[in-house]
C-alpha cells in the first residue's frame, strides 16, 4: 500500500492535484466547516420521513427532493432494495428517531439491471464462498419497486406503514414517476 504522503504539511487550505480521492475529501470538508454554524439540531428528521434510495452517484437526493440539512433520514445500498438492513435501519428510524413516511426511490438505467443472481456463483468460484447476501438484481424497475414497497409494509418491526409510496427517477431528465403500488 502506498500511503498519501503527496500532501505538503501545512498546504491545508491549497486545493492539491496530487493527493488521494480521500486527501481531497478532507480538504473539502475543511471548508465546509469553516463555514459550518451548528443548526442545534437534534437526531429527530424534521419531515418525520425516511428515503430508500439506490447508492447510484447520478442521484443527488437533496437536491432532487427539495430536502434540506435535517429534513429526512437517507438510507441507501445497490438497488434501493429493502433487505434487511434496511429493515433494521427504517426501524430505528420510526421507533427511536418518529419518522412515518416512507419514500422508495430506484432509478433508470441501474447498475443491477445488468447484473443476475450468478453474480454470487462467480463470486464463490472466485473465493471459495457463498455470499449470504442475494445480489437482487433485477428486470422491471417498476417491479422490484412494488416489490420494495411490499416489503416494507409487511414488516412486523415497523410502526408506520400506511404512508409508503415507490419512484422510479429518471437519470436523464431529472424527474420522479410514482409506481403503482397495484
Ligand atoms: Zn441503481
Amino acid at each position: 500500500m502506498t500511503t498519501s504522503a503527496s500532501v505538503p504539511a501545512g498546504s491545508t487550505n491549497a486545493a492539491t492535484s496530487s493527493g488521494t480521492v480521500t486527501d481531497r475529501l478532507v480538504e473539502a470538508n475543511e471548508q465546509y466547516a469553516a463555514a459550518f454554524t451548528d443548526p442545534g439540531m437534534d437526531a429527530r428528521p424534521v419531515l418525520n420521513v425516511a428515503v430508500v434510495a439506490c447508492m447510484d452517484a447520478r442521484l443527488d437526493l437533496h437536491a432532487a427532493l427539495g430536502l434540506a440539512l435535517g429534513d429526512c433520514h437517507t438510507i441507501r445500498n445497490a438497488g434501493g432494495v429493502v433487505t434487511d438492513d434496511v429493515i433494521r435501519s427504517l426501524t430505528i428510524s420510526q421507533r427511536a428517531l418518529g419518522t412515518r413516511s416512507v419514500v422508495l426511490i430506484h432509478h433508470t438505467n441501474c447498475g443491477l439491471e445488468s447484473l443476475t443472481e450468478e453474480f454470487r456463483h462467480d463470486l464463490e468460484m472466485e473465493v471459495g464462498q457463498r455470499p449470504a447476501w442475494a445480489v437482487e438484481a433485477f428486470r422491471d424497475v417498476d417491479q422490484d419497486v412494488r416489490q420494495s414497497m411490499q416489503r416494507v409494509r409487511t414488516s412486523p418491526f415497523l410502526l408506520h406503514t400506511d404512508d409508503v409510496r415507490g419512484f422510479v427517477f429518471d437519470v436523464k431528465s431529472g424527474l420522479l414517476r410514482e409506481v403503482d403500488p397495484a
